[in-house]
């Protein structure tokens, strides 16, 4: 057998060579539109924290509250002794603000994809997904043993043909389509209303991940699915808590029953610790704060959406991110290092997150940066728009 540091080092070898290494970035202050990275101080174009709510002093507030009444740890898992009345006021906040029956909340997206998927498919049945669904959608789908069939992006004939090709093949099967409302790495939005025909066309479930939909989108920043009044016929809604709502966790909603269903075959949600209640009061905090005010926030973050691509010659945004294919992973990599010395981080997007020779700048711009910042940063970009081919 060989020699296990030789097996990490050699591996981390070829990896590096690939053009594929990955590191880590160290923060020394709070997430943010300027952020202290590694001892320098510079304009983050890269967080997922869309509304700017990862530092709002009313999460802090609410999360400092509950851990002076509640402690921090929660001890257990929500079934054995850990369920705090915060985890629970935290989804029928989320049930309301999604304006669905029911709700259930997760220690972050991961683990309510791979937890939820494997418990309403399982072996014979059909997963149907897009190619540009996220990893822990794929995982999930592996995880649950049933057959796996994925459509080019966004590409409904072929979506159709794999509903076809399930009906026919497994006519007994419970056939189950997954999509992202916004994809997290080209920004661009599913078809849904199309998407939603087609699922019941065939009789088949859908379900969609507004991981950067809800905040974003819709009626308070309630996701695309309610933008387009599709919520009641999209049999599970998935959200993150992480992105957005600036907090942690995320919920899994939709119908009445769902949420027991998931208690009782969630496999992440029954073995594994309930999140710290304190996260749980932050997150209700977040989503209080877009019910009240969400309105406001989403105008601000549009506004410079509106700003950036304007400023970029850029067709009118369909989300906060907007990638800069640049194609071959070094040249990626290249580019975010030179922003990154004139002040800006915009982080490179690689293999295996996108596919290989489609690495790219992932820049997010968010409602907490000022339009000076902006205006600067489409400066800096423009320089790398001609390699852009
Ligand atoms: C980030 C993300 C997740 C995972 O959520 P976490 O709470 O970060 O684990 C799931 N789906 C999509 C589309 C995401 O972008």
């Amino acid at each position: 057998m060989s020699d296990f540091g030789q097996f990490l080092t050699s591996s981390l070898q070829k990896i590096e060579q690939a053009g594929l290494k990955r590191t880590l970035r160290n923060l020394t202050s709070p997430q943010g539109p300027v952020v202290e990275c590694d001892g320098r101080q510079l304009v983050n174009f890269s967080s997922n924290d869309y509304l700017g709510l990862a530092d709002d002093p009313r999460l802090a507030a609410a999360a400092h509250s509950a851990l002076d009444v509640s402690g921090w740890g929660a001890g257990a898992s929500r079934l054995v002794c850990g369920n705090h009345t915060l985890h629970e006021a935290l989804e029928t906040a989320l049930a309301r603000f999604k304006r669905t029956e029911s709700a259930l909340s997760f220690s972050n997206g991961y683990a309510a994809a791979v937890g939820t998927i494997p418990a309403v498919v399982g072996e014979g049945d059909v997963v149907i997904l897009d190619k540009l669904c996220h990893a822990c959608l794929v995982d999930g789908a592996r995880l649950s043993g049933a057959h796996i069939r994925v459509f080019p992006h966004n590409h409904l004939e072929k979506m159709d043909s794999h509903l076809r090709w399930a009906r026919e093949k497994h006519p007994e099967a419970r056939v189950l389509v997954l999509v992202e409302s916004v994809y997290s790495m080209d920004g661009d939005r599913a078809p849904l209303a199309e998407i939603v025909a087609l699922k019941e066309k065939y009789g088949a479930w859908l379900m969609v991940d507004e991981a950067h939909g809800v905040g974003v989108i819709g009626d308070s920043g309630r996701g695309l699915a309610e933008q387009l009044g599709l919520s009641a016929r999209i049999e599970i809604q998935m959200g993150t808590l992480g992105k957005a709502l600036g907090s942690s966790g995320a919920y899994i909603c939709g119908h009445a029953a769902l949420r027991d269903y998931l208690i009782n075959r969630a496999r992440s949600f029954i073995f594994s610790t309930a999140p710290p209640p304190s996260v749980a009061a932050a997150s209700l905090a977040a989503v209080e704060l877009l019910e009240a005010e969400g309105e406001d926030l989403l105008t601000r973050l549009w506004l410079n959406l509106d700003t950036y691509t304007k400023l970029m010659d850029q067709p009118e945004a369909t989300s906060a991110i907007f990638p800069l294919i640049l194609h071959a992973e070094d040249r990626a990599m290249e580019a975010s290092r030179a922003l990154g010395e004139q002040g800006y981080l915009v982080a490179a997007i690689r293999y295996p997150t996108v596919a290989r020779g489609a690495a790219r700048l992932r820049t997010v711009v968010t409602a907490a940066h000022t339009f000076d910042q902006i205006k600067q940063l489409t400066s800096a970009l423009r320089t790398f728009r001609p390699l852009d081919s």
